[in-house]
């Protein structure tokens, strides 16, 4: 019996990872952020709109940081934007 290793098991887990329908992974994520930002400073539901964005966020670190960023930074530009 040959054992596993490491970097097989690494690929079968990347897999399954891959595979399940119902999570996306950073790069969709990424590139739904800034819609997702967007109905959120327009006030509308985006996690309603976007549940796996918003799914994402919950378990991804990284992506949540990024989130955040955008979403201050739009704030603040709306904020300077807009007519005092
Ligand atoms: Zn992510």
């Amino acid at each position: 019996m040959t054992p596993i290793k490491p970097d097989t098991l690494k690929e079968i887990v990347r897999r399954i990872i891959r595979t399940r329908p119902d999570e996306i992974g950073c790069e969709t994520c990424f590139d739904s952020l800034d819609r997702f930002v967007d109905m959120e400073l327009e006030g509308k539901d985006a996690a309603q709109a976007m549940p796996l964005v918003k799914r994402h966020l919950e378990i991804c670190g990284g992506c949540s940081d990024e989130y955040h960023a955008l979403l201050t930074a739009l704030e603040d530009f709306k904020d300077s934007a807009s007519p005092a």
